[in-house]
């Protein structure tokens, strides 16, 4: 009699074992869903507000009231609700950063009177003038004082270059018509950096020069027609040009190979003249676009924008 009572015993005890084992488990693994929760609102605010900041950056240092529109718009449509983020610009315009917290409702953190967890997040972005990039034009247009919109001349024609024998086209992928045309069309796949020294392309090269940037304003089919003041980002017409002074020069007053000293943007705005004659001119804009920004970069308009925080 004595041993049946202590089996049942030790049966009853197994059970209260198993039992308490179980809540354990179910509580931790409720817990996990909880902190997985908060895990994934977190997650998805930092991608809001990421995605807020490099868009909003975008239109930095010229257009802090847009750039901070444009960062609400950004945020919301990856992630965030309405009004959740907030955006600061920084100083001198060349910064905006965001931040927000969220409350998330908590499903089994109840059983410890825990209702909602909040998640916060922060992000910044900033624009700094680009020290190097890829995808350039062949034309080397000299360092100078450019003022935004107006017009200038990136591949001159007869009677209207500086150098004897050089119209600003520069070899990149190589000698020769082909490749030049093809770095027209496509930029240069290289990357190029303050401080190096491109050899010049010597000649007028009319005709690869004509294939080559009426291929690029082909491509643009824009609606409305990008204009200076209103153009779509990344357009065909948007050429990346080095900007240089000239480096070795030969006995006949002719560059060798010239340097760059910064990078700008133009928007092609015209192909004029046949043969000898033929000019490109684009007009000198601000623009936003993805490259290294480190040293101290002659500032040409062209920037970069970073996640920094
Ligand atoms: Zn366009």
């Amino acid at each position: 009699m004595k041993i049946v009572t202590a089996i049942k015993s030790e049966q009853g005890s197994a059970i209260a074992l198993v039992a308490i084992g179980m809540v354990v488990m179910i509580g931790a693994a409720a817990l996990a869903l909880d902190a997985g929760q908060l895990f994934i609102n977190r997650a998805r605010l930092v991608n809001a507000l990421d995605s807020g900041v490099l868009a909003g950056a975008q239109y930095l240092p010229d257009d802090p009231e847009l750039a901070l529109q444009t960062a609400q718009q950004f945020a919301r449509l990856n992630g965030a609700v309405q009004d959740e983020c907030d955006f600061q610009i920084g100083a001198s315009n060349c910064s905006i950063s965001g931040q927000a917290d969220r409350q998330v409702t908590l499903h089994f953190a109840r059983v410890f009177n825990r209702d909602f967890g909040q998640v916060k997040a922060r992000a910044a972005a900033k624009v700094a003038p680009i020290s190097s990039t890829t995808g350039i034009v062949p034309f080397g247009v000299l360092e100078d004082d450019f003022e935004f919109g107006k017009i200038v001349t990136l591949k001159a024609g007869a009677g209207k270059n500086h150098y004897p024998g050089w119209f600003g086209a520069l070899c990149l992928t190589g000698n020769g018509a082909n490749n030049y045309e093809k770095d027209i069309r496509n930029g240069y796949d290289g990357q190029i950096s303050i401080g190096d020294i491109i050899p010049v392309e010597n000649g007028n090269m009319s005709g690869p020069t004509q294939d080559g940037i009426e291929h690029r304003i082909d491509q643009c089919d824009h609606s409305p027609c990008c204009t200076v003041n209103s153009f779509q980002e990344g357009c065909s017409r948007i050429l990346i040009v080095p900007i240089v002074k000239i480096h070795q020069i030969n006995k006949g007053n002719s560059p060798v190979d010239v340097k760059v000293v910064g990078f700008a943007a133009f928007l092609v705005t015209e192909y004029t003249g046949s043969g000898d004659e033929n000019t490109v001119k684009g007009a000198f804009v601000r623009y936003v676009t993805t490259g290294g920004t480190g040293g101290t970069p002659g500032d040409y308009g062209l920037y970069s924008a970073y996640l920094y925080e």
